[in-house]
């Protein structure tokens, strides 16, 4: 075993030893069950960790990851989350969190095949393609890559209001709010990019389900 594994196992003693030395009946508390108010969907690196950045608690934050921080709705896993975050935990709050140097949207916005990740990408060379007007008239190349980051954040918000989860959250009256931020590797703020969505009459009418 490598002293990287091991120390992993000895952190999560110190840890216990922690959190009970704080509060003895933290397990006991949290083993009663979950109310989280937020639902988390952001990318899977390992730079971005949800807890961490906004200051929460274990008992806190439901949280969903993959590759960019997709919101694809045909994707079974992301829509269980969402479903139960929704429906079950009654998150009052859900956040697609993206961030800047993205490897999964600087990855879109090339030509290169790095295998069936390939197919996941394609996602988010969806949306370059729906926002290729604002972004084609960027000519620096880093300017592009970050405007990118925040335009797919918030057409993963906007993918979010289209499903029928959401839809029918708002129509039976429920309290759920969207947003959109964007994550910054190199200073650790998040910008929120104020794409504050509540109910289904901020989305385009075709996708409005008469629910
Ligand atoms: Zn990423």
């Amino acid at each position: 075993m490598t002293d990287f594994y091991k120390k992993l196992l000895e952190n999560n003693s110190h840890w216990v030893e922690k959190k009970l030395g704080e509060d003895p009946n933290f397990f006991k508390d949290l083993a009663h069950g979950q109310q989280p108010p937020l639902l988390w969907i952001g990318c899977s690196d390992s730079r971005v960790p949800a807890n961490e950045i906004t200051g929460t608690k274990a008992g806190e934050v439901f949280v969903h990851r993959n590759i960019a921080n997709m919101v694809v709705h045909s994707d079974m896993s992301m829509l269980s989350v969402l479903d139960y975050a929704v429906n079950v935990l009654k998150v009052r709050h859900i956040i697609v969190c993206g961030h800047y140097g993205c490897g999964g949207v600087k990855a879109a916005m090339g030509n290169g095949s790095y295998g069936i990740i390939d197919n996941w990408i394609r996602h988010i060379k969806d949306s370059y393609r729906f926002n290729k007007e604002k972004l084609n008239a960027i000519e620096n190349d880093d300017e592009r890559f970050n405007k990118f980051v925040e335009l797919n954040t918030k057409e993963q918000v906007l993918n979010l209001a289209k499903t029928s989860i959401v839809q029918n959250a708002w129509k039976n009256g429920q309290e759920l709010y969207l947003h959109g931020w964007v994550y910054g590797l190199n200073s650790g703020y998040v910008t929120d990019l104020e794409v504050n969505f509540s109910f289904n009459t901020d989305l385009h009418e075709m996708y409005q389900l008469d629910i």
